[in-house]
């Protein structure tokens, strides 16, 4: 019978290829063939943080990259103008690397099926354009998603300005009875701190929601259970989540765009069970000099150990107290980039001290870790509600006057996290039902399967 062959495209930021590379490593274990698509600026990165035994291969899949069209005088950070090259330039990269792949193979190695992140909406008037089966895929909240489906009505209603989204008046919005209020000054697009930069991102959103409608299947990152008011609204979304890298990961492929740091696995083998702080922020946070330092004062002063994953472009590098990692040397660990999957689900943790993106949200609910929520911008707000408010598996982070977290904050919330039963219960409980429905008969899992079949039934 004839392989499906499926294109996956994510959006070329961390927390979306790392998602859509667990996918297709399910996938590619369920027999399909994946040729999963690199921006070039980052191609090389995830290829460069492929461990040394990965032949993307024999594992059936293989990475590619092309163009996103942006001036190579554009800083990296310029995220306005990636938005814009993408929408400007991707589509016709994309056409035409289908059609090389395609010329180039025999029937059975055509392009079956196109998989693009919804930040890439575009890629689905591409593959339908071409008579290519397209599924959209989501990579945040469905909370979030439902507010971007609300948009033109918003825009309408003169709730939102049409060019960058401003709200006209700071307002609680629910957009169906069962979902927790929202302040306007939460929608993630106008959490940018720039104007040019929220214009494009609002542009961007706008446009791909409109270029997903015809996509064949429609499949997202979460869990029924954790987000049940927003489905009725969310029309034909599949909820496959959490997606992980399998237990044994070294067949598989994690989408990094660093190397990770294994070594502080046989650290936290040597840690008492739930007394590690594990800190990360994912791969955009930047804290400034003094908000570091403070953190690091405040880790100082609890007699925690602590596992903190410090990219290089998390602080300025002379960040750190002078002396700290000295006096902290026999109760801690520091790295560049965690194996936060498996940071996670190891017993010495304790809780985790996150920026709440949906991926990490995600991993900390499905190992059933407390979290304590440090929201940098975009969506990590909303995330920080379901957390506290909504899940009720985590504790915020105050910020003072001086618009810091201060020490004494950090270490008042770490200890009241750690000694609150209530929301360790609850965590322990989200683990469970996440668990359930990645496993055999839960709907996660359910609806992968469907989706499997839904594609092979369109190769017949
Ligand atoms: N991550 C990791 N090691 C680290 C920090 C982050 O493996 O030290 C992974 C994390 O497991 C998650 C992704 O990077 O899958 C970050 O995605 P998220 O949506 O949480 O945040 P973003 O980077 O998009 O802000």
């Amino acid at each position: 019978m004839k392989k499906i062959h499926a294109l996956v495209l994510p959006f070329p930021a961390q927390g979306h290829v790392i998602p859509l590379m667990k996918l297709s490593n399910y996938l590619s274990e369920h027999g399909f063939k994946i040729t999963f698509v690199n921006t070039e600026s980052n191609h090389e990165t995830v290829v460069a943080s492929l461990p040394k035994q990965s032949n993307s291969k024999e594992n059936g899949i293989r990475l590619v990259s092309i163009p996103d069209g942006r001036d190579p005088g554009a800083g990296e950070r310029d995220f306005a103008h990636l938005l814009d090259s993408i929408s400007a330039s991707m589509p016709n990269y994309l056409e035409v690397l289908i059609r090389e792949i395609n010329e180039s193979s025999d029937d059975d190695d055509k392009i079956t099926c196109v998989i693009a992140d919804e930040n890439m909406g575009w890629a689905v008037k591409v593959a339908k354009k071409m008579k290519i089966p397209a599924a959209a895929f989501w990579t945040a909240s469905v909370w979030l998603r439902t507010v971007h489906l609300h948009l033109e009505q918003m825009i309408e209603t003169g709730i939102l300005d049409s060019e960058e989204g401003v709200p006209t008046q700071q307002q609680m919005m629910q957009f169906s009875p069962d979902m927790p209020a929202m302040n306007t000054d939460m929608f993630p697009w106008t959490l940018t701190g720039d104007s040019i930069l929220q214009k494009s991102f609002f542009r961007s959103i706008r446009s791909n929601t409109q270029d997903i409608k015809d996509a064949d299947w429609f499949l997202c990152n979460s869990v029924y259970e954790l987000e049940k008011p927003n489905f009725p609204l969310n029309k034909n979304l599949l909820p496959v989540g959490p997606l992980l890298l399998a237990a044994d990961q070294q067949e598989q492929l994690s989408g990094n765009f660093l190397a990770e740091d294994s070594t502080c696995l046989s650290w936290l083998d040597q840690q008492p069970a739930r007394s590690v702080i594990y800190l990360a922020f994912g791969s955009t946070t930047i804290l400034n000099k003094h908000q570091f330092h403070e953190l690091a004062l405040g880790l100082e002063q609890t007699s925690q150990p602590f596992l903190w994953a410090v990219r290089p472009s998390l602080t300025d590098i002379d960040a750190y107290p002078d002396g700290f990692q000295a006096r902290v040397a026999n109760r801690s660990r520091i790295v560049g980039w965690a194996p936060q999957q498996k940071v996670l689900a190891h017993p010495s943790i304790a809780c985790f001290v996150a920026h709440c993106g949906w991926n990490s949200t995600m991993e900390g609910v499905a190992m059933g870790v407390p979290f304590l929520c440090w929201p940098y911008f975009v969506d990590q707000f909303l995330n920080q509600s379901y957390i506290c408010d909504v899940w009720k598996v985590g504790l915020r982070l105050n910020k003072n006057d001086g618009g810091i977290i201060s020490k004494e904050e950090f270490i008042n919330k770490v200890m009241a996290l750690l000694a609150d039963e209530m929301i360790r219960a609850r965590a322990l409980e989200l683990k469970d039902i996440s668990k359930k429905n990645v496993s055999e008969g839960g709907s996660s899992m359910t609806n992968l399967t469907n989706f499997i079949e839904s594609v092979k039934s369109k190769l017949q």
